[in-house]
């Protein structure tokens, strides 16, 4: 759509990632700079449904390019799934005069802008946006190094108290499908085994890797368990090896919501700048249901149904190889 009077509706939607507010304000004053009106839609597709939009200027972006979390907050919606939520949803954009759509999110969200996109015939630019950097067609995914240098932050912490008292810790980061958290903070982090969804580590093979750790007379062991590895999370992967190495003093942490938080890293604020700034020049040029990301330095689009339809696999062997090396 080459419209002159385009309306934007920008959202952002599924799980919060640091980078969203940056991304947000470059989409807003990208769109403003073109003469086009901005109107934040927020909570998602919940705020689509219940008309809770709120007309964007320059100013409504000011001072957020370095808070975490979402200032249009956001939701998972249930009801966008049904008919039914999603013609509730287009009657009320289509009230509010919003003609194109920003969706800043992971694969749900782009699943949901796809079909509705198709549905209604409404212009749809994608963002990738999720810490767990699980999206094909771009590198990295708004959120993720952020997030990476919330639990390298951590490991060093813990690696403080486990090596005062000689203590094995297993620490628990977010990634049910996706190893790229724990695989690069684990390396970052000098841990001295890493769990992956990816990569299946039985115990017996973790063990065998324990030993060894013992054996070196190490200090401390800390072992990187993502959360969705096939042993069933951080306490089981202790209690089972606690059973078979009763000398080692065992401890879990489970970093939780907290890698979700915090101020975006300077790689996340430039990367929301260029996906937000390159999200509504697409808009501009006539694109739709497509995804902006980044691909070796440079700004490329994806169609939407090609970025649900590929696996993103972006652990690479040498680096899982290298890991082992290392911890000796
Ligand atoms: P994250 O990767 O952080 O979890 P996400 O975007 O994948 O983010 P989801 O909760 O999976 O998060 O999806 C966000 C929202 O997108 C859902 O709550 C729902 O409203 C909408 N959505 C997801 N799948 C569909 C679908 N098949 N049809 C319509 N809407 C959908």
């Amino acid at each position: 759509m080459k419209s002159k009077q385009m309306k934007v509706g920008v959202f952002t939607s599924g799980g919060d990632a640091p980078g969203m507010n940056a991304c947000i304000r470059a989409a807003v004053r990208t769109a403003l700079h073109a003469g086009k009106s901005v109107v934040g839609i927020y909570q998602g597709y919940q705020g689509m449904i219940d008309a809770n939009f709120q007309e964007m200027t320059s100013r409504s972006v000011s001072n957020i390019i370095q808070l975490g979390g979402t200032i249009l907050k956001t939701a998972r919606c249930a009801a966008f799934r049904t008919t039914e939520g999603r013609q509730l949803a287009y009657d009320h954009i289509k009230a509010a005069g919003i003609d194109a759509l920003i969706a800043i999110g992971g694969d749900g969200t782009f699943t949901g802008a796809e079909v509705f996109s198709r549905e209604f015939d409404i212009p749809v630019v994608c963002i990738p946006g999720t810490i767990d950097n699980d999206l094909y067609g771009s590198d990295f995914t708004l959120g993720y190094d952020t997030a990476t240098n919330t639990v390298i932050e951590a490991i060093d912490k813990i690696r403080d108290t486990a090596a005062s008292h000689d203590r094995l810790f297993f620490v628990e980061v977010m990634g049910r499908d996706s190893g790229c958290i724990a695989l690069n903070a684990g390396i970052a982090g000098g841990a001295e085994a890493i769990l992956l969804p990816e990569k299946a580590t039985g115990i017996e093979t973790l063990c065998n890797q324990l030993e060894v750790a013992a054996k070196s007379k190490k200090s401390s062991t800390i072992v990187i368990v993502a959360e969705g590895e096939e042993n069933g999370g951080a306490y089981n992967v202790a209690k089972e090896v606690k059973q078979r190495f009763d000398f080692y003093d065992t401890k879990v942490t489970i970093l939780g919501h907290l890698q979700r938080g915090g101020s975006p890293s300077s790689f996340d604020r430039v990367l929301a700048s260029r996906l937000g700034y390159a999200a509504v020049q697409q808009l501009l040029a006539g694109e739709t249901r497509i995804m902006v990301g980044l691909r070796g330095n440079e700004i490329k689009t994806t169609p939407l149904d090609e970025v649900l339809n590929k696996k993103a696999f972006k652990l690479s062997k040498d680096m899982l190889e290298m890991m082992e090396v290392l911890s000796i």
